[in-house]
């Protein structure tokens, strides 16, 4: 089995896939014939980490940033919260100048990839995600009509996305995980969905949530620790994740109080039977409707 992640630009053309050696023909440059035409129609979705290099840029708090500049979505069907850049009512992004764009040394992980996507998959039985390269052509987009030719390795070096790869690495990981995780995971309860959507992507009020009594009378870390997260964003970001991987997974990579586990395992476990239960039935259910029409 595999899983697609996210594919930046939404677009109705299919794209082709490429691997980190493959060559693209294109060049993006001030000047050239369509120069802003994709920003104009941006379609944006912004991982943790695109967050915390906005919200850096412009001065805001994470609570902010969101407030102004992105619009919530759904990703999946379970409804797991995810943002995407607001826009204008004609669909142009608010940081696209007559100059280009007002954030380009942070722009979002997206932004660096056009005209590439990247689909990343978890293949069965395996832990380490695999990463398949798209080109997405797009008619408005002259960029591909230039000379230059380069592989897909060299765009992305040009286009400074490591680092936005290794920030995002453990956030793709989790989804990747929550959308192979079937039954075991179920739909999660709304509390947990908005806990999600404030350890992706609030991380001013996340910092606030674990610096509070109640999360230091749940979590035995240690004062050197809280001293990092409230200080570092990329810290609390990543914390965030493996927070979240345990509340949805039971990965417990951190330590709890004595006893906090247990007492939340016997008052959970009705509750967890039953999501587990209704979530296999709601599956038997979508199959029997899938194979009623080959009797
Ligand atoms: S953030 Fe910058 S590159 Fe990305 S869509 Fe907006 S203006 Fe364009
Ligand atoms: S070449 Fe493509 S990416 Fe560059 S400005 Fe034109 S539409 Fe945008």
């Amino acid at each position: 089995m595999s899983e697609k992640f996210d594919t930046p630009f939404q677009s109705n053309i299919v794209p082709t896939i490429l691997e980190l050696g493959s060559t693209l023909k294109f060049r993006c440059y001030k000047g050239i014939s369509c120069f802003n035409a994709c920003c104009k129609n941006a379609d944006i979705t912004l991982t943790p980490y695109d967050i915390i290099r906005l919200k850096q840029r412009l001065g805001k708090t994470s609570t902010e940033l969101l407030k102004e500049h992105t619009v919530p979505f759904q990703m999946d069907q379970d409804g797991l919260p995810g943002v995407k850049l607001r826009t204008t009512d004609d669909g142009a992004c608010l940081f696209m100048t007559d100059e280009g764009c007002s954030v380009y040394e942070d722009r979002p992980t997206a932004c660096r990839y056009y005209p590439l996507g990247n689909m990343i998959r978890l293949d069965t039985g395996s832990k380490e995600a695999h990463v398949d390269y798209v080109l997405i052509k797009e008619e408005h987009c002259k960029g591909h009509e230039e000379a230059r030719e380069l592989t897909v390795h060299d765009y992305l070096v040009e286009q400074e996305t490591a680092q936005y790869d290794e920030m995002n690495k453990e956030w793709q990981q989790l989804m990747l995980m929550k959308r192979s995780g079937g039954p075991s995971v179920g739909k999660p309860p709304e509390a947990t969905l908005q806990m999600y959507f404030m350890c992706a992507f609030d991380m001013d009020r996340f910092r606030r949530f674990v610096l509070s009594d109640n999360f230091k009378a749940t979590y035995d870390l240690e004062d050197s620790t809280y001293e990092v997260l409230a200080k570092e964003d990329v810290s609390l970001m990543q914390f965030g994740s493996r927070l979240m991987k345990q509340v949805f997974f039971g990965l417990r990579t951190i330590p709890e109080k004595n006893g906090v586990w247990e007492k939340r395992v016997d008052e959970r476990q009705e509750v967890w039977d039953a999501r587990r239960q209704a979530e296999i039935q709601r599956q038997q259910q979508t199959e029997d409707e899938r194979y009623s029409g080959d009797d």
